[in-house]
């Protein structure tokens, strides 16, 4: 696991984060701790079709909250079914360190991808990665990002290296959106398998996204259960 330099953080950095805190006085905060407990419900196939049906997927790099940069779909980019309910992909932006732990283990980096229902309600799925090998494709994300150019992509190449393949395990729960307003009622979908990015990478990530740490504190869980599933992405 990748231990990213602390950096002197900014006043807006800090004002950023009281702000956090001070809407974190919620039940259902995201990020949570996911543990593999046996107290959690398992539902299999309450989750399907991610990334479905779309196949070539058309982004643009934006500058977003905080300095970060966020990548917006241009036309259909696929939609994320959680419950059988269609979630129209949105837009995908990154964290450094990941925000969501699994049994403890934090890792480098996390990608969320943010979908819509047709009635306003959200669902993010999240994909892990750890320090390792150079990933192409998070390569043409930070070459799209330094630009705020466009991104051409496909839902093969994501589920190859974003996803670590087509069959993955995942944690299921009700959160909330983890920057201001930090919305409640979404549906999280953090898959399990932990893909890989280079060092280098890494720190032009973080580079992109502030030069600073971008993952709101573990909220607490509040007796929250988690669904564990295998899904076929
Ligand atoms: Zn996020």
């Amino acid at each position: 696991m990748a231990i990213l330099a602390r950096r002197r953080r900014s006043p807006a950095f800090l004002l950023g984060a009281a702000l956090v805190v001070a809407a974190a006085a919620t039940v259902t905060g995201s990020p949570m701790p996911l543990r593999h407990t046996d107290a959690d419900v398992v539902k299999p196939g309450s989750v399907s079709s991610l990334l479905a049906p779309a196949t070539a997927l058309s982004l643009t790099a934006t500058p977003s909250h905080a300095g970060t940069v966020a990548l917006l779909c241009k036309g259909d980019c696929g939609e994320i079914r959680v419950g059988g309910k269609p979630h129209a992909i949105k837009n995908m932006h990154w964290h450094t360190p990941s925000e969501h732990t699994i049994d403890g283990r934090r890792t480098a980096a996390e990608l969320h991808i943010v979908s819509f229902a047709a009635d306003g309600k959200i669902a993010v799925m999240s994909a892990l990665f750890d320090q390792g090998t150079v990933n192409p494709l998070v390569e043409n994300t930070l070459d799209a990002m330094e630009d705020m150019a466009d991104l051409s992509t496909t839902a093969e190449d994501i589920k190859a290296h974003f996803f670590s393949g087509a069959d993955v395990g995942c944690g299921v729960y009700k959160g909330s959106l983890t920057t201001p307003p930090c919305t409640e009622g979404l549906s999280w979908v953090v898959t399990t398998k932990i893909g890989s990015m280079s060092r280098r990478q890494l720190r032009h990530l973080q580079a992109l996204n502030g030069g600073h740490e971008n993952a709101r504190p573990l909220q607490e869980p509040f007796g929250r259960a988690v669904e564990w599933l295998e899904v076929s992405l």
